[in-house]
């Protein structure tokens, strides 16, 4: 009885990913909302689901320590970004990107409304209590062939030009349409791919497009066929993330109020796969990524 314990707890311990223990290091949550329907008052009220206090405690006991802010409208990114006094408690860095979206309407025809680029401009000229904007999005396009709306290129070029990241919600035939229209044609442009292809891009397609474009990162929320077994990554996308390391981001898409409520068991979820990988990639897809990306200081633990 005793050997045959002792034999199956060998098994285990020199066994596969699905025993490794869970990533225990900081997380740079890269695709955060914090939406008007969130409720973004500072105080809690009926109705009002995440006040900041909530959504910070949710961010400090998962030990997210940096975020990407955005919202429809802007203004919850401002009020996360004017926080300063409680991001600070919470020891979570705020990166605040700007959002195409006063409201859902704009989703549809943000890519060729010029009054988006006056208020792109307008956030960009008074920036916000936790320092400039870094970003431009989440935006979407549902059909590729809109990345050549005129309001699209013009925001292209305007973010390499300031060297501004985009975060697109785009097919992978959007990407290369989105890239051909800045002046470098990609080369120097930094595109967060949300969910690194939602429609299922395959891998080696992500691959091809991650060889073309050396400042494409992939955000993997939502991707299909990530993970399979016990959590852990599927085989395809493990290779993916060992060959690519530097280029993957993790993020929670808080885009309406359920995601918030499954907040901790979407880093739980990002936790156990990390901690399949070995632990200097691990640590560079949960947070040195993001940080240097925007330059934020590593937190003690
Ligand atoms: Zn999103």
């Amino acid at each position: 009885m005793w050997r045959a314990v002792a034999s199956l707890g060998l098994l285990i311990g020199a066994g596969s990913a699905a025993v490794a223990a869970d990533y225990r290091g900081p997380l740079f949550d890269a695709h955060l909302h914090y939406n008007n329907e969130a409720c973004t008052h500072d105080t809690p009220a009926p109705g009002c689901p995440h006040p900041m206090a909530d959504v910070l405690d949710r961010m400090q006991r998962n030990g997210v320590r940096a975020v990407v802010a955005n919202s429809r409208p802007n203004d919850g990114t401002k009020a996360l970004a004017s926080a300063r006094e409680q991001t600070r408690k919470a020891g979570v860095a705020v990166v605040p990107f700007v959002r195409l979206y006063r409201d859902r309407a704009d989703y549809n025809n943000w890519f060729r409304d010029p009054t988006i680029v006056d208020m792109v401009n307008a956030e960009l000229k008074q920036g916000t209590p936790a320092g400039p904007y870094r970003g431009l999005g989440e935006f979407h396009l549902y059909d590729s062939a809109n990345a050549n709306g005129p309001v699209a290129r013009q925001l292209m070029a305007l973010a390499e030009e300031k060297d501004l990241a985009i975060l697109a919600h785009v097919d992978d035939a959007a990407i290369d349409l989105l890239m051909a229209n800045t002046p470098s044609k990609g080369q120097k442009s930094l595109l967060i791919w949300a969910h690194t292809g939602i429609g299922g891009t395959p891998a080696p397609r992500v691959d091809e497009l991650f060889a073309r474009y050396p400042r494409l990162m992939g955000e993997l929320s939502y991707r299909p066929g990530l993970t399979c077994t016990d959590g852990q990554l599927c085989p395809e996308w493990r290779a993916l993330l060992l060959k690519y390391p530097d280029r993957f981001l993790i993020g929670s898409d808080t885009w309406i109020n359920q995601r918030w409520q499954h907040y901790d068991e979407l880093m739980k979820g990002y936790r156990t796969w990390l901690g399949g990988l070995p632990a200097n990639v691990a640590r560079r897809i949960a947070w040195d990524n993001g940080a240097k990306l925007f330059g934020v200081a590593t937190p003690k633990p």
